[in-house]
């Protein structure tokens, strides 16, 4: 099991986003030697005027059109410059807005140690684009120095979520939670899209190089365009399978399972087990890891475990004409704009049987959401778990001693609360939904919607 870039999100079967990560690392282990310019000589008041001002420049949603209008990889030295010319001119300001949102947190939410960790990871990462806001990637070398530059942003907020969670139950007593659930849901889904924009020129990048540095004792392709198959268009999937990935949630939640209940409820898949359409595997795995893990708990809390997690799938027949979402803030959301032909079906090589929607029903017998729960469950850090084979009072601060000692991942069932919301967040950030159906004394159906990235009609 592997963090990934995406923070807490479990990866596994991605041959992509497997070979994305371990070069990763090499290359954030390398990145210091290579640089000396990653902290600017910017402090106090003119840092903070840069900050602003970059903060305040304009912005548009992101637009799939976006991540693909540099074409499929290997990309061309051309291609591959503009996508990092593109990619730089997107972050700066983004980066800078979480900055500002940061800072206007109440002091003594920004003094806690752990959100304070979050505020110098920010500042950090912008200082070290900023050197390159002055001048255009002209070459490849710079080229690559970017790619170190971007590899390490994306390692330096991997473990954003479990910090700031952290930090913000330390903050509890300060702080509402209805305004600490507005600050989390705008800036995580803010994350999502900075990430996105960083994973997408990184994934191009390794995928437009000849892979020559592999460590020994591995199989050494000549290029990575036979390491990554060939429906990635850098990290979107044009022909992906929800079932495959629920079969390797399965699995992961299983485990998890087995080693904290001793017990492993069953799932079966109904529908139309081959559905497939683009989407970006580490959303999906993460969204699907969380709904299972409270499926299964459920239905092991309840002593049902013998009965099945029933999974459904349903592939939306395609509606001609229907508007495409639009998300309302440049930051946080994700736009389809309708006007380009970038990733028209052809263009993103999804076969023409990909749907524009999925569905998938997931149904528990888990004895359902009692009545008084159900009002909190999309607020950050509502849990009704609480572990007591650690026998601590901290409540939920042991899901998060879980996750940092086990490297970044969330290995925990439950507990952290963030469960559903994120989830909510990444379904929403392409247009999809979740809905809860609780039927109170027997189960739940949750309904994952999930809008395919690359179809519009
Ligand atoms: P966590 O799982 O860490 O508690 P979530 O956001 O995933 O956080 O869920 C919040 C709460 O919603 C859970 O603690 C649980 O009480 C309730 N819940 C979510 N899904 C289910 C389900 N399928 N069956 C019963 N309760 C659920
Ligand atoms: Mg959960």
């Amino acid at each position: 099991m592997a963090a990934t870039g995406f923070g807490t999100m479990p990866v596994r079967g991605h041959a992509q986003l497997i070979l994305t990560r371990s070069r990763l690392i090499r290359h954030t282990s390398t990145s210091q030697k290579t640089w000396d310019w990653t902290n600017r000589p910017t402090t106090g008041d003119a840092a903070r005027d840069e900050v602003a001002q970059l903060a305040a420049s304009p912005r548009r949603p992101l637009t799939l059109a976006d991540l693909l209008r540099h074409g499929r990889p290997p990309l061309s030295k051309d291609a591959l410059l503009a996508s990092a010319n593109f990619t730089l001119s997107l972050l700066p300001a983004r980066l800078a807005s979480r900055i500002q949102a940061l800072r206007n947190l109440p002091f003594i939410v920004v003094s806690n140690p752990y959100v304070s960790k979050i505020y110098q990871n920010y500042r950090h990462s912008l200082s070290t684009l900023l050197p390159y806001q002055q001048r255009r990637i002209t070459t490849l070398e710079e080229e690559n120095q970017f790619g170190e530059v971007l590899a390490d942003l994306v390692q330096t907020h991997t473990n954003t979520i479990p910090i700031l969670a952290r930090g913000f139950l330390e903050c509890r007593k300060y702080v509402s939670p209805a305004d600490v659930t507005r600050f989390l849901d705008t800036h995580l889904r803010a994350r999502i899209g900075t990430r996105l924009i960083a994973e997408q020129h990184l994934a191009l990048h390794f995928a437009s190089q000849p892979v020559n540095d592999e460590p020994p004792g591995r199989s050494k392709p000549s290029s990575s365009k036979e390491a990554v198959p060939s429906n990635y268009i850098g990290v979107i999937d044009t022909a992906l399978q929800p079932a495959r990935i629920i079969r390797l949630c399965e699995d992961f939640v299983g485990e998890i399972c087995e080693l904290k209940y001793g017990v492993r409820p069953r799932l079966v898949i109904g529908g139309e087990p081959e559905a497939s359409f683009a989407h970006i595997p580490v959303h999906v795995e993460y969204i699907i890891t969380e709904l299972l893990k409270n499926a299964f708990r459920a239905t092991i809390e309840s002593g049902n475990e013998r009965e099945p997690i029933e999974v459904t799938i349903a592939a939306a027949p395609d509606v001609p004409g229907k508007e495409p979402p639009v998300a309302g803030d440049a930051d946080i959301g994700f736009q389809l704009d309708a006007n380009d032909e970038a990733y028209s079906t052809e263009a993103m090589g999804a076969s023409k049987s990909s749907s524009q929607s999925i569905t998938i029903r997931i149904r528990d017998r888990g004895g359902g959401i009692p009545p008084e729960v159900l009002p909190h469950i999309w607020s950050y850090s509502f849990t009704t778990f609480s572990d007591v084979d650690f026998n601590s009072e901290n409540g939920n601060l042991d899901a998060l001693n879980t996750i940092s000692s086990s490297g970044g991942h969330l290995s925990s069932i439950a507990g952290l609360g963030y469960g559903l919301p994120l989830s909510r967040a990444y379904a929403e950030y392409f247009g999809g939904s979740i809905a809860v159906q609780s039927l109170w004394g027997w189960g739940t159906d949750v309904y994952l919607t999930l809008k395919g990235v690359g179809k519009v009609d």
